[in-house]
């Protein structure tokens, strides 16, 4: 089998639904696990959706009525019957979400959201499904949350590999089959053995793909989305960006690590653990064949440039001109780890340890936990260009008229911060 994986902007409104068909259809004699991502902006409207139902029950009806009327005016313009079965079923999946409105949630807050925004999914994938049956590309929709199964930590739940496996192990035959050989399934969500819905993880629909390739033994991946590939930078911030026609595993692990935002960072290990090659490929060419990544060593590596604006560099010291060693680095981390923070540069000196995270809106409240033992400095409006296989021309053309706060070099990697112009 193949697996295929469509995001958001790829069913963002009928024409894109259309186009999935389109692209489903050349592939009709080939057994293949589809994931669905939610549609569009859907996720972040449910988000919203989610935050007002604490505070303001008549502004989260109002949220709720947004997102209803987008997936309906899609499903308007994909179906001219009425009496479709796709319209009942829409209406019984919102009901779930009507009756959120009754009273404020009582659970936690990571719990009630991936109740509720686990929907977008639920909704994007039943549309996608019921469209592909109307125009006789036959398929069978699948609840993800039958195989997919995980702790409990709500919003970035960790899959239990032994349960998932044994879960679709002894579903498969009832998935790909002499009669069905097309299966539609949501990114992004999974189960707990209680049956509440969790979520691996924002943009995690990558995730989900690469999980059903490991369990399928998928002959390959692939990613349709609205750029050509992976290319070597952003195209939106570097005018001479070109396509990668092949990467290494490793270096897509390097490259997502350090914020290529193409691919989920996750979807990686599973598939490399199967050898199983990764397509990145254009929904929209989509008789490119994009970027293929997979163990073929890569003998001439290009230069590649990932850019993360909007930084915060804190700097760490202790209050008793004490050095900084693993006890304090290692508590460093905990209030780190408690915060859910990823680091995306550290150094280190005899008194004081740097770390150069993403500034949002946790930053205050990290500052204040770190002062208690630390004295905190800090720089803002500040970024961050990692340079993978860099060489000398890359190095000057990037810090041309920039002023560099820090570097750090490995054999491959250049790291730099940089301050905003
Ligand atoms: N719909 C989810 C999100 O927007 C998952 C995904 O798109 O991969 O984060
Ligand atoms: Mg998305």
């Amino acid at each position: 089998m193949k697996v295929f994986k469509f995001g958001g902007a790829s069913v963002k409104d009928a024409a894109s639904v259309k186009n999935v068909a389109a692209i489903l259809n050349e592939y009709k004699q080939e057994q293949l696990f589809v994931v669905i991502s939610a549609m569009g902006k859907t996720t972040n409207a449910l988000e919203e959706f989610t935050n007002a139902l604490y505070v303001d029950l008549a502004l989260a009806e109002k949220h709720l009525e947004t997102v209803k009327a987008f997936h309906f005016n899609i499903v308007n313009q994909l179906f001219e019957n009425i009496n479709d079965k796709v319209f009942t079923d829409l209406h019984n999946t919102f009901v779930e979400l009507d009756w959120m409105l009754d009273e404020m949630p009582a659970q936690a807050y990571d719990h009630t959201y991936d109740q509720v925004v686990s929907m977008g999914e639920i909704l994007s994938t039943k549309i996608v499904s019921h469209y592909l049956n109307h125009v006789g590309i036959n398929n069978l929709w699948i609840d993800v949350r039958d195989f997919i199964r995980t702790d409990n930590n709500y919003r970035e739940a960790k899959v239990d590999w032994n349960a998932t496996e044994l879960l679709f192990n002894s579903n498969k035959e009832n998935y790909l089959n002499q009669q069905n050989n097309l299966c539609i399934t949501q990114g992004f969500i999974g189960g707990t053995s209680e049956n509440f819905t969790t979520t691996l993880g924002r943009e995690g629909s990558d995730y989900t793909a690469s999980i059903v390739a490991y369990l399928g033994n998928a002959e390959q991946v692939t990613i349709w989305k609205d750029v050509a590939g992976v290319m070597n930078a952003d195209p939106k911030k570097f005018d001479d960006a070109v396509l990668l026609p092949h990467l290494t595993y490793h270096d897509a692990v390097e490259l997502t690590y350090y914020g290529a935002t193409v691919i989920h960072p996750k979807t990686i290990k599973p598939i490399q653990n199967k050898h199983i090659p990764l397509y990145v490929r254009s929904f929209l060419n989509y008789h490119e064949t994009g970027t293929v990544i997979n163990d073929t060593p890569s003998h001439n590596a290009q230069v590649c440039f990932i850019h993360k604006p909007d930084q915060l560099l804190l700097s760490l010291s202790g209050k008793d001109f004490s050095f900084i060693v693993e006890d304090n680095i290692s508590n460093i981390f905990a209030v780190l780890a408690s915060f859910r923070i990823k680091v995306n540069l550290m150094q280190n000196s005899a008194l004081s340890f740097s770390i150069c995270i993403d500034n949002t809106s946790k930053r205050n409240t990290l500052i204040e936990q770190f002062s208690k033992d630390f004295y905190v400095r800090y720089n803002e409006d500040i970024e961050l260009f990692t340079v993978r296989h860099y060489d000398a021309e890359a190095i000057d053309k990037l810090i041309k008229n920039k002023e560099v706060i820090l570097e750090q070099r490995s054999r491959n990697t250049l790291q730099l911060v940089v301050k905003t112009n």
